[in-house]
């Protein structure tokens, strides 16, 4: 038996959440828990700024900004041990921070920022908030241990968002955290970060410690893994623009993983993937009300409610491109050609809508769109509307809803819906809508399907 539980930033923000984040470990002990944590706050985004202030060979400004991570740090400690922090807290402080000092002197210097030195760099984040958690736990006396976890999240040299490899990491888990857990025992570890087999930092990518998470647990077999954040759960939207989202009780992990990629940022995109592979539960819980609501994610999902659509997500900004096929018909193989080119820029696509001589596909907003068109326009007329938003409804039940359609245009009728797509899996119907439309095009639906008024 055996718990991951990670915390994400909003989590270890302060003084306070971190009493918070070891009362709710310390009461989990029993279950040999793995406590996985990001960055305090909004430091991975300050040492994002301190590296670019570097590249750009502004090195007092880079290390201002450093100096102010750092003393942002010890003021949560000063504030946690009332006085003198431990000696050993002290010294890791110092030597990380000076480390992270001459990493960005040396980037100033020379006016370049690789992937790779600036993920050496925004790693200072998930080591500090680890070993103060680490520490706090240790100076009351609960039995707990720190591993570096580049020991164990074997990646490749991907830089700035690697890739994990899975049996290595399975691998390392029984040799270097395996046996430092056990019932009553609380391993503190960072998410986010990991290392290529010669031992260099790398990153899984922004919001990568959910990611982390389910990594670790499916490494270790845990039983659950638990995402402790800063809402009651996965929600029906996003509550900055739904304020009255309420949280989903039960979700499946095709669920879970489509609204992750559909734009729902409590979850990283990639969280699903190795909890599905290692059928592990995954719950995501509210740090500050640990007693409220929580979603359970398993295979199974949920079977309750009868709502048409579990939750709506979305996201922005996206571009949409257009091909023409140049020629009157539509030839054959057209489709395989379009898709060699998006595939060897290395470019990924979300929604395909097509039509007899033309395919309407949508793509990141930083896809390198010139590259893309130079490629199709040999072949095709390519035209690209950016500033778009991808609305996704996801659900189970989409596809045994009759009369959804006429009810999910009925309720936005009044925008210009540009596309529209049923995914594969029949569990998300997409709509693309002008990025000014977004959030108005959410709480409509929102309050369609899931308002006062909805039919159930
Ligand atoms: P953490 O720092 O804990 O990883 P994040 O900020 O990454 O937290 O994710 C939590 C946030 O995700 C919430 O505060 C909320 O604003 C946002 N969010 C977006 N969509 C949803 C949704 N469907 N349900 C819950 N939260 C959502
Ligand atoms: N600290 C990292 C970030 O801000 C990873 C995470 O919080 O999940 O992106
Ligand atoms: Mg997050």
């Amino acid at each position: 038996m055996s718990l991951v539980l990670k915390f994400g930033g909003s989590s270890v923000a302060d003084a306070a959440c971190v009493r918070r984040v070891a009362e709710i470990v310390t009461g989990a002990a029993a279950r040999s828990p793995v406590v996985v944590l990001s960055a305090m706050g909004k430091t991975t985004d300050a040492l994002f700024a301190a590296a670019q202030a570097a590249e750009r060979g502004e090195t007092e400004a880079a290390l201002k900004a450093l100096r102010e991570v750092v003393a942002k740090h010890k003021q949560v400690c000063s504030e946690l041990w009332q006085g003198e922090l431990p000696v050993d807290l002290q010294q890791f402080i110092e030597a990380l921070s000076t480390q992270i000092d001459m990493l960005l002197r040396g980037v100033a210097l020379l006016r370049e920022l690789s992937a790779r030195s600036r993920d050496a760099i925004v790693s200072f984040g998930e080591l500090l908030s680890s070993q103060i958690v680490a520490a706090f736990l240790h100076s009351r006396s609960v039995p707990s241990a720190w591993l570096d976890v580049r020991r164990v999240m074997r990646t490749d040299a991907g830089f700035g968002g690697a890739e994990p490899q899975t049996d290595e990491i399975a691998t390392l888990a029984r040799i270097e955290l395996t046996p430092l857990m056990g019932p009553g025992r609380i391993v503190v570890t960072q998410g986010y970060i990991g290392s290529t087999k010669d031992g260099i930092t790398t990153t899984l990518g922004r919001g990568g410690s959910d990611y982390s998470a389910s990594l670790l647990g499916a490494a270790i077999g845990a039983d659950e893994v638990q995402i402790w954040t800063d809402v009651e759960g996965i929600l029906t939207a996003d509550p900055r623009m739904v304020p009255e989202a309420m949280p989903i009780l039960e979700l499946s992990f095709r669920e879970g993983a489509e609204l992750a990629a559909f734009g729902a940022r409590v979850l990283h995109p990639a969280t699903i993937q190795p909890a599905v592979e290692a059928n592990i539960p995954v719950t995501v819980r509210h740090t500050m009300r640990p007693l409220g609501k929580f979603s359970t994610i398993t295979a199974k999902g949920g079977s309750g409610s009868a709502r048409p659509a579990t939750a709506i997500a979305s996201r922005s900004p996206i571009q949409v491109i257009t091909i023409e096929s140049t020629r009157m018909l539509a030839q054959s193989g057209f489709l395989a050609r379009i898709f060699e080119v998006f595939g060897r820029l290395g470019v990924s696509v979300d929604v395909v809508a097509t039509a007899e001589v033309s395919v309407s596909l949508t793509v990141e907003a930083n896809a390198p769109i010139e590259k893309i068109k130079r490629e199709l326009d040999a072949f095709a007329h390519v035209s690209v509307a950016s500033d778009r938003a991808l609305v996704a409804l996801v659900g189970e039940r989409l596809k045994h809803t009759p009369g959804l359609a006429a009810r999910v245009f009925g309720a936005i009728s009044s925008i210009n819906v540009e596309m529209i797509s049923m995914g594969s899996n029949e569990i998300n119907l997409s709509l693309v809508v002008e990025r000014r439309d977004e959030a108005s095009a959410v709480r409509m639906l929102h309050q369609a399907l899931f308002g006062s008024a909805a039919t159930k």
